[in-house]
């Protein structure tokens, strides 16, 4: 089934309890700070029912129509599929966003792959994923993802520091277990619901299996309270700041304040294999539209840098043509490892098609952490002006208007309104605090930098590399350990 807007908006008006700068928010599809980017999600929703829309981000299979965002990917043609329906949608939206439920799926793709290892110490948590996985698609379930706790003073144990630090379970019922802690999350406030799972290293041992924990968790689930951070939405000029006042994805504190996990809501309980092998796996297929992401952010870069350059007449100049092809190379470097990630597939335990790894996961470091200096060389071709250009009313208002035409027209082609606008846009992807927000949001929304390398390093075959410098340099059979010494 797909969810109309006005489904996906109804369903947010369920008594959750959200709060931002000290005020309890009694409707977030209405109040400023959200409503733009519940707008979009519903935008999305809205989208595909639209005959322009709908054969390209839907599908139907024994006769139910479903989002092609959340299909399992089985074949190449999933993917190609799903890339050009964020296509249409960023186009659409005239933007970027990132947690709307694409990106967040991925886990729960994961999640079919992990069902056998789950089964293995419980049948009916396979069971649970089972029926959660078809729930999502059968309802068209706007899903995020519940990881980092606020974890504390991480120089002691969990169990010597406020055992809330960390999510875990306080009480076994007769119908599910009782949680307390917190995590952060983007989009909680506007979500329907939440994977949760442990962070890592909190539940390494047996002793603390009570941190072994995952499941679903309603947004309005009873003891479920929202701390958002404060909004860039809603409190400037859409005019000079028009994508923090479009896409801003809001993140919370989620408490979870003796929260009950119905038993059939659980995947994991007690169970640190399971969590361990969850969290390995996690980014798996996420990790592509998260870095797929960054190809629009990089084409908003490249396309302000050029434009900013045309206007002035500058890129007609080498040096400026290398900083813009500098910008192409981050931009193409992501298109690569995208590409080659699909093209060279793998199958995964589960079945299903997940993007080649190692390929996969270098190119999340590529991305993220080439972004700080990409936007330093975007900020560069567009100028100081970014930072000393007035804002709309003053060019609009008498007494400025006119001075501000005068100098901010260059020609026929430029006139000072485009102009204007070019570097509102410029300005907000680059130099706001949106946009610096944007830049930690990927450096950390999806594990920090470490943690990419780690996942490099895991999936990455070094036994090529081993073998091609052993026989290159002459080295023995002794050096792989597979041959006894002599000795
Ligand atoms: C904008 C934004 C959105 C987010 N959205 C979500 C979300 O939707 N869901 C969610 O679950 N989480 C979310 N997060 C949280 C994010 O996953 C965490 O910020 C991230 O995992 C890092 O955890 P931390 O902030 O506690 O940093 P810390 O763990 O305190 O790490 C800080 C730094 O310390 C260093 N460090 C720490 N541990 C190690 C180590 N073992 N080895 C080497 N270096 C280390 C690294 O430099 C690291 O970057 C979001 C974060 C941000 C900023």
């Amino acid at each position: 089934m797909i969810r109309t807007g006005q489904d996906y908006r109804q369903g947010l008006q369920d008594g959750r309890e959200i709060w931002m700068d000290g005020e309890r928010v009694k409707d977030v599809t209405t109040h400023p700070a959200f409503k733009p980017i519940v707008d979009v999600r519903a935008r999305m929703y809205d989208m595909a029912h639209e005959p322009a829309y709908q054969d390209r981000l839907t599908y139907v299979e024994e006769n139910k129509r479903n989002t092609i965002f959340y299909k399992p990917p089985r074949e190449t043609k999933d993917w190609t599929d799903k890339l050009e329906a964020v296509d249409l949608v960023m186009k659409d939206i005239g933007g970027v966003v990132t947690r709307v439920g694409d990106e967040t799926i991925g886990e729960v793709w994961s999640l079919i792959d992990g069902r056998d290892v789950l089964a293995e110490f419980d049948p009916r948590f396979a069971d649970n994923v089972d029926r959660h996985v078809q729930n999502i698609f059968d309802n068209d379930i706007f899903h995020i993802s519940a990881n980092t706790d606020p974890k504390g003073d991480r120089s002691l144990p969990p169990q010597e520091q406020d055992p809330d630090m960390m999510v875990h379970v306080v009480k076994e019922t007769d119908a599910g277990i009782v949680i307390r802690g917190a995590k952060y999350e983007t989009a909680a406030a506007y979500a329907d619901q939440a994977f949760l799972k442990p962070t890592v290293g909190a539940w390494t041992n047996e002793t603390l299996s009570d941190y072994a924990v995952g499941g679903i968790i309603s947004m309005s689930a009873p003891g479920v309270k929202q701390i958002c951070r404060s909004s860039f939405a809603g409190r400037t000029n859409p005019q000079d700041y028009p994508l923090a006042n479009k896409f801003d994805e809001v993140e919370s504190l989620v408490i979870f304040d003796n929260v009950l996990i119905p038993w059939e809501n659980v995947f994991f309980y007690r169970h640190t294999k399971a969590a361990q092998y969850i969290r390995a796996t996690l980014h798996r297929y996420s990790a592509f539209p998260y870095v797929h992401r960054l190809l629009y952010v990089a084409d908003m870069m490249i396309g302000a840098a050029m434009w900013n350059a045309k206007q002035t007449g500058l890129d007609k100049l080498q040096s400026v043509r290398e900083k813009l092809a500098d910008l192409v190379c981050y931009r193409e470097g992501i298109n690569a490892h995208l590409t080659a990630s699909i093209a060279l597939a793998e199958k995964s335990p589960g079945g299903l098609l997940m993007p080649n790894q190692s390929l996969l996961y270098a190119g999340r470091v590529h991305g993220c952490s080439n972004l700080p200096a990409m936007m330093h060389i975007a900020r560069e071709l567009c100028g100081g002006q970014i930072c000393v250009t007035p804002n709309a009313a003053a060019f609009h208002n008498a007494g400025s208007g006119d001075w501000l035409k005068k100098f901010y027209t260059l020609n026929k082609q430029w006139e000072a309104e485009d102009r204007r606008k070019l570097l509102a846009f410029a300005r907000d992807l680059l130099n706001s605090d949106y946009a610096g927000h944007r830049l930690t949001f990927v450096q950390f929304a999806q594990a920090p930098h470490f943690n990419h390398l780690n996942a490099v390093y895991n999936a990455f075959d070094f036994s090529g590399p081993l073998d091609f410098v052993r026989k290159a340099a002459g080295l023995s059979d002794k050096v792989t350990g597979k041959v006894a010494s002599a000795n």
